[in-house]
């Protein structure tokens, strides 16, 4: 018997959810359940979390979280519940299967079967945004060793556990050396690890291209969370319905089962949305638990249950399916086929599918580093660099001097372009002179020069190098 936190959710949430429960307790399922009440009503009352303080009591006690879809109103500053819940139990590893299940759900990817592996709690989700100017907003991307390490490790580990062949990175290095650099190098340096799985690196645009339009080229997909957030959408949506996808979101304590799709308030209280996706969390659920003869038993039934054409709306075709029916018809017809296999839809088995056991991450010896510039990010409504330049160069003290102005990243100063359109946040960088230093105390000073000189710094950002290698970026152009 496990014990498990449910919450129902909003829209459509409560029928597909007592569509879900109703067909794993139906199959077997020991399970012993604590509800809670998340989402609109909890946010409208005045929690601008979506959920009680008492409520993650229950769900850091039990651990698994099966949670159907909620609605986070529009304004007034409500935080999304999935992204606090993911963050606070450090949900690391988003899951997703996207798979075909043609000739029964119509889709152009007969043969697609990816599975999306998704870091879930960085990025630039980290939702750290400042404005900085009249015209400059930024969103800090933060991307850790730690987090790469975890999440790559995870899509090797389920790839290996799954029997899948490869593993595929996306990300936009080119671009992005640091943060996308580091998730392209943890994966390469994990990969060694797994000689029996084929790994490879595909830069995002052309990735995510070749996965919309070739899906059958790819097995187990691994990628930083913006790219995965929109990726698994766009997965699951070419199978044939967004409504039919399942997700885990895996911590190493705690770990969040949920359908991919929303609360889709317009079909709520109709009795006919599909409950196909939060089932396939919930089997997802069972597996990590242990109970794999449930979920083998529920996954078959409902396999079978597809092939027999028996459909709800949203995947409903004249011609392929024969049933048009709603959440409730949709769920005993699951319940009476428990037991029963598809005969032309692959027939699963989830013997070795329990929860995996990964090692936890082992912080590495620090690197030597060391103070080699800074950047000072200044507001100014200007519009000539070489004037800026003249006001900024005045700051620099001790042998540290402006080595280059950007706008944007572009390189503007010295030898800008006139075109380059420049807007009202630059940054100035610093760097010491041959046989100059430069000190925490240098920053300081140049910060205080600054105040003295009616400059307005909005930040800094400092430069080093670890181990004798520069680890900032350079101005585009330079
Ligand atoms: P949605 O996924 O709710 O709906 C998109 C479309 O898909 C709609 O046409 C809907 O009718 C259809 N659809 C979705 N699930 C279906 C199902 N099970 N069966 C049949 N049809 C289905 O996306 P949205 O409309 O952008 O968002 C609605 C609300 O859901 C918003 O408040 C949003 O914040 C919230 N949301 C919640 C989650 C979550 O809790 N995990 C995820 C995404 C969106």
């Amino acid at each position: 018997m496990t014990r498990i936190t449910v919450a129902k959710g909003d829209g459509i949430g409560p029928e597909i959810m007592d569509a879900t429960l109703e067909i794993i307790l139906a199959a077997g399922a020991k399970l012993e359940i604590d509800e809670i009440e998340v989402g609109e009503k909890v946010y409208l009352a005045g929690n601008t979390s979506g959920i009680a303080a008492e409520s993650w009591d229950t769900i850091r006690r039990n651990k698994i979280f099966l949670k159907a879809p909620i609605t986070t109103p529009q304004g007034g500053g409500y935080k999304s519940l999935n992204v606090t819940t993911r963050k606070f139990l450090g949900l690391y590893a988003n899951v997703r299967p996207c798979m075909s299940l043609h000739p029964f759900v119509s889709t152009k990817h007969p043969v697609m079967d990816i599975v999306i592996v998704r870091e879930n709690e960085e990025d630039l989700y980290a939702g750290i945004e400042h404005q900085q100017t009249d015209e400059v907003v930024q969103c800090l991307k933060l991307i850790s060793r730690p987090g790469c390490e975890k999440i790559v490790r995870y899509a090797f580990e389920y790839a290996k556990q799954q029997n899948r062949k490869k593993v595929t990175c996306f990300t936009k290095d080119n671009i992005m050396k640091q943060t996308d650099g580091l998730f392209h190098q943890v994966f390469d340096e994990i990969a060694k690890e797994y000689p029996e799985i084929e790994n490879e690196h595909w830069i995002i645009d052309i990735g995510a291209a070749k996965m919309a339009d070739t899906p059958e080229a790819f097995d187990v997909i691994v990628m930083p969370n913006l790219y995965g957030d929109v990726l698994s959408d766009v997965a699951a949506q070419i199978t044939g319905s967004v409504g039919l996808a399942g997700s885990a979101n895996i911590g190493e304590e705690c770990s969040m089962f949920e359908a991919i799709h929303g609360s889709a308030p317009r079909r709520a209280g109709q009795n006919v949305a599909n409950p196909s996706g939060l089932l396939q969390g919930a089997i997802m659920m069972l597996n990590h638990i242990g109970q794999t003869e449930v979920a083998e038993k529920v996954q078959n039934a409902w396999l079978k249950t597809l092939e027999d054409g028996i459909h709800t709306y949203d995947i409903f075709k004249e011609g392929t399916s024969k049933q048009k029916v709603g959440t409730k018809e949709f769920a005993q017809a699951v319940i009476a086929n428990l037991g029963m296999k598809p005969s032309i839809l692959k027939s699963v088995s989830y013997a070795n599918n329990s929860a995996l056991n990964l090692p936890k991450y082992k912080r590495r010896a620090a690197a030597k580093k060391e103070l080699v510039g800074v950047d000072v990010f200044v507001h100014w409504a200007g519009l000539d660099p070489n004037e800026l330049a003249e006001k900024v160069k005045s700051i620099g003290t001790g042998g540290i001097e402006l080595t280059m102005i950007t706008n944007r990243g572009i390189k503007v100063w010295p030898d800008g372009f006139k075109e380059t359109f420049c807007t009202d946040h630059w940054r100035c960088r610093f760097k010491p002179k041959d046989g100059a230093s430069i000190t925490k105390q240098s920053i300081v000073e140049l910060l205080k020069n600054a105040i003295d000189q009616n400059i307005d710094s909005i930040k800094t950002e400092n430069l080093y190098a670890f181990d004798g290698k520069a680890a900032y970026s350079l101005g585009q152009g330079q």
